[in-house]
């Protein structure tokens, strides 16, 4: 018997991985937050919609609650990083001993967060670079083509029916088992561009012109990552970090863009566990500390959770 995709937040990322994965013929189930949130759905006529250039896909899938108390072997975990501990507690008890739960939240620290709250499951974590947004309630654009590294810090063994399922699905994605290289290397490029296009105001592509507030950032970033053993994650950082700002230039970041839409970042899954790591292993990250700093009084300048 097939084990059902479960996916946590039917928001972009949650919306473009449902779509795929029922279009493939594969059984797929939402979980919405609450009987409201269900209502809505099942009022819009319980589908979401896929916008590709080739045009929209409307692909009718099931939904329950958190509350639901039905088993669950395969969970996809596509909340922000901040509501990912929280939401996955509420249906702890639901999962089945060895379910396996993808986490797809950016940055670090959500991650252990939620593992440690299910330690029965086999958390699998992902850095992907596939871009969505919604452009309105269950309906999402497919706005980058991109890539999904999987991997399980705990386990080399690659859940191979799993990953035939992506496959099928259309899914780019490739299992490693340097998963953490990943996502301490994306975690490291989103605190050198990031927090600098909130403050600045600009396109990815405006940071060429203050090269040395970035060189500045990738020396104290790659300090860090050899410090916290992260040696592979830590080469030639500044250069792809000017790579990635010239390659993205005429794109607003996404965390500029949170901030843009009065949404909450996840400065603490980016900057702030950097900072963190910093601070555990006694590690001097002046010029980080004070962009976190000044990130923050600007959020809370704006009325936005600097947590
Ligand atoms: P999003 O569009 O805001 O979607 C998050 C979804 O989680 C929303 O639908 C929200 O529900 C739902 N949610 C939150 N708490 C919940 C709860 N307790 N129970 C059920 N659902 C809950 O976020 P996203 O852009 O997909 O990002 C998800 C993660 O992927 C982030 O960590 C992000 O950094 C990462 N990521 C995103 C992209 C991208 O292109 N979007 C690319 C790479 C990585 P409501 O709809 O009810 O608010």
């Amino acid at each position: 018997m097939m084990k059902t995709w479960h996916i946590l937040g039917a928001g972009s990322l949650g919306t473009l991985w449902a779509t795929r994965l029922a279009r493939a013929g594969l059984p797929v189930c939402l979980i919405l937050r609450d009987q409201a949130r269900l209502a809505q759905y099942r009022n819009h006529g319980s589908h979401l919609t896929l916008v590709t250039q080739e045009g929209c896909e409307r692909l009718s899938i099931d939904a329950r609650t958190l509350d639901d108390h039905a088993p669950i072997e395969r969970l996809l975990v596509a909340c922000k990083a901040y509501d990912a501990e929280q939401a996955v507690a509420q249906l702890a008890s639901h999962l089945v001993p060895g379910a396996q739960v993808i986490l797809l939240q950016n940055g670090l620290g959500s991650q252990e967060a939620v593992a440690a709250r299910i330690p029965e499951a086999r958390c699998i974590f992902a850095s992907s670079t596939e871009g969505a947004f919604r452009e309105a309630d269950w309906q999402v654009r497919f706005a980058g083509h991109g890539f999904t590294w999987l991997g399980d810090a705990a386990d080399p063994a690659p859940p191979s029916a799993l990953l035939e399922e992506l496959h099928c699905a259309g899914i780019p994605h490739q299992w490693t088992p340097d998963i953490l290289t990943r996502l301490w290397r994306k975690l490291a490029l989103n605190c050198a561009i990031n927090p600098l296009t909130v403050l600045h105001s600009c396109r990815n592509g405006d940071l060429l012109q203050h090269p040395c507030e970035v060189a500045t950032l990738c020396d104290e970033l790659t300090g860090l990552l050899q410090c916290c053993g992260q040696p592979a994650a830590a080469s030639d950082l500044h250069e792809e970090v000017l790579r990635v700002i010239r390659a993205t230039a005429a794109n607003f970041s996404s965390m500029y863009q949170d901030v843009a839409h009065g949404r909450r970042t996840e400065i603490s899954y980016l900057l702030g566990y950097a900072c963190a790591a910093a601070q555990r292993h006694q590690y001097a990250l002046p010029h980080l500390q004070q962009l976190h700093r000044r990130l923050a009084q600007h959020l809370a300048s704006k009325g936005l959770r600097s947590d």
